[in-house]
């Protein structure tokens, strides 16, 4: 059978340009030779070898790989040797090798001249006298187009078919190379987005340090180096305790193993106020917040750490500021309110209705200041450790009754119930005038908050072996569950308009949980919006249980 190019050849051609794509070499100078041997085997003048992208809006154009040099002038010389090493764009669809591009079929063209499909050449292109263009495919995808010129007596359509090998394998080094192309940009995008992680753990503000979970420190970014005072290398792979104060580090595996046990998180997920040690000794405040990541199927924490000695700090002097404030004010509200308290008692005999209306306001409202300055300097007192409690063995019955006692007046005038059941004993250790405190604080809050004619009911009950409960419950509008850690605050509200609608001062909770922590426990506080609240805490025993049933009373 008769062929038009030298079979033995094509292979030939066709192998070295695989191997040569294989060794790894510049594609484009692979494709330069190739054009060559293929301008050579067909008897062509000039050609190109190119690949098909697609513009934005997804039309299709021509980006050579190799092309011959042309040039006809200055001009277009410079054009060439400036653009060729990268590639040249042809967009024109309206010519012979656009219509390869545009029907995804061969073209044939042995009459350029008069050939209805031709785009016209620029003034001063040499003459094109024949061409075929070819378009190569890898399965179904349009990979790219050869073309061909000035073969001798023009191209025939058999020339199609043996160069069959010759196209497949421009089709698989393009794809191949494209998808090289496609793998370094994802591999930088990659190695950008990394940077910039990187850079923005290096330039955090605050300490940022992971652990694995046993609590060992993996990474530390600067910030935490300079908080601390460790070198890096002298912080990674030792345990995160290590920067902590020697009371809590000696809990802290302890707290991991309960959350990795247990899922019950103490700090995880939210943000907390601790203590931090530098390498040097120094205590000092923190916020710190810790999330717990999953990667590849392992777990490990994230901690964010941020010095706020700056902030404790003027909250103390704010503190003091106010607290002084309050001292100079109590002593000459005490003598108004003495005043206020005769001229209403009618010491100076019976005021006219309008005055005794006004003295009534001025007396209720000085006593709303003395209330706020007592409860600001009751808790100022408690935290900063001035509390001292006078402690008894005490029933626990006996610490109900007398905060009942106290209460009862106003609930009455409230129209609210207020139950009590109580044990007398195991009897707890605790100081009475406090303790009472504590609950006539949560029982008026319980009859300011909760629905008028609703009823209170005081419990204390056993809790497990060795303590007993303590529980005020209500059944009003209960606290939304984002606000409940709040309210032990200082002056947090559920409703701000608290202050001025029910009389409260924003203080109470927070001397409720002062005092309670004095005692070595903890307020619990149950709630469902629309459902009422239940502030519990639990005491030890002091005394084994006996059988003293329980008391009831109110
Ligand atoms: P206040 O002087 O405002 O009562 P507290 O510290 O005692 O200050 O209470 C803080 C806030 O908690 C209250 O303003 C109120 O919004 C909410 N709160 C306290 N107890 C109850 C309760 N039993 N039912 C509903 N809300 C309550």
């Amino acid at each position: 059978m008769s062929t038009l190019i030298d079979r033995k050849r094509l292979l030939t051609v066709i192998a070295r340009a695989q191997a040569r794509y294989i060794a790894g070499g510049d594609p484009r100078e692979m494709f330069d030779d190739l054009l060559l041997d293929l301008l050579s085997l067909t008897g062509s003048e000039y050609g190109f070898i190119g690949e098909i992208l697609h513009t934005p809006d997804a039309r299709p154009f021509l980006k050579t790989y190799a092309l011959t040099n042309i040039s006809w002038d200055d001009d277009t010389r410079r054009f060439y040797e400036e653009r060729a090493p990268r590639g040249l764009e042809f967009h024109n669809l309206k010519t012979l090798f656009g219509e390869v591009i545009v029907t995804g079929e061969p073209v044939i063209a042995n009459s350029p001249a008069t050939d209805p499909r031709r785009g016209g050449l620029p003034p001063g292109h040499p003459s094109l006298d024949a061409f075929l263009g070819l378009p190569f495919y890898s399965g179904h995808r349009f990979v790219g187009t050869v073309g061909l010129a000035n073969r001798p007596g023009g191209y025939e359509p058999d020339l199609i078919d043996e160069l069959r090998p010759f196209l497949a394998t421009c089709a698989n080094i393009i794809e191949a190379d494209r998808s090289a192309r496609e793998r370094i940009a994802a591999e930088s995008t990659l190695r950008r987005t990394a940077e910039r992680i990187q850079a923005v753990h290096d330039s955090a503000v605050d300490a940022i340090i992971t652990i694995d979970t046993s609590g060992v420190i993996e990474t530390v970014n600067p910030a935490a180096t300079s908080l601390f005072g460790y070198r890096a290398d002298e912080m990674i792979d030792r345990n995160v305790s290590m920067l902590m104060p020697a009371e809590i580090a000696v809990r802290h595996d302890g707290f991991l193993r309960h959350y990795l046990e247990t899922g019950e998180a103490r700090i995880i997920g939210v943000g907390r106020e601790a203590e931090g040690q530098r390498k040097d000794g120094a205590r000092f405040p923190v916020e710190l917040s810790v999330s717990e990541v999953l990667l590849d199927g392992e777990r490990f924490f994230t901690g964010v750490i941020r010095d706020i000695t700056e902030r404790k700090e003027v909250e103390r002097l704010k503190d003091e500021f106010v607290s002084s404030v309050s001292h100079e004010l109590r002593t000459p509200l005490t003598s108004i309110r003495g005043s206020l308290g005769l001229l209403e008692g009618g010491v100076l005999g019976d005021l006219p209705d309008a005055m005794s209306g006004l003295v009534r306001v001025a007396r209720s409202n000085t006593d709303r200041l003395i209330r706020l300055i007592t409860d600001i300097l009751d808790l100022e007192k408690i935290e900063a450790g001035g509390l001292e409690l006078r402690l008894a063995d005490i029933a626990p019955a006996s610490v109900v009754e007398a905060a009942t006692r106290e209460m009862r007046g106003l609930a009455e005038q409230e129209g609210c119930g207020l139950t009590c059941e109580s044990i007398a004993s195991p009897l707890v250790r605790v100081d009475l005038d406090r303790m009472v405190q504590v609950l006539t604080n949560l029982i008026s809050n319980a009859i300011k908050y909760a629905a008028a004619g609703g009823v209170i009911e005081v419990r204390t009950e056993l809790a497990g072996a060795d303590g007993v409960r303590f529980s005020v419950r209500d059944r009003g509008p209960g606290i939304p569950e984002e606000m409940v850690e709040k309210i032990f605050d200082r002056f947090q509200q559920v409703d701000g308009s608290n202050t001025r609608s029910k009389g409260g001062t924003g203080l109470g909770l927070a001397i409720v949980r002062a005092i309670v922590q004095e005692h070595g426990s903890a307020v619990v506080l149950d709630t469902r919006v629309g459902e009422g609240c239940i502030f519990s805490f639990v005491l030890p025993a002091i005394v084994e249980c006996s059988s003293g049933g329980p008391a009831h009373t109110g």
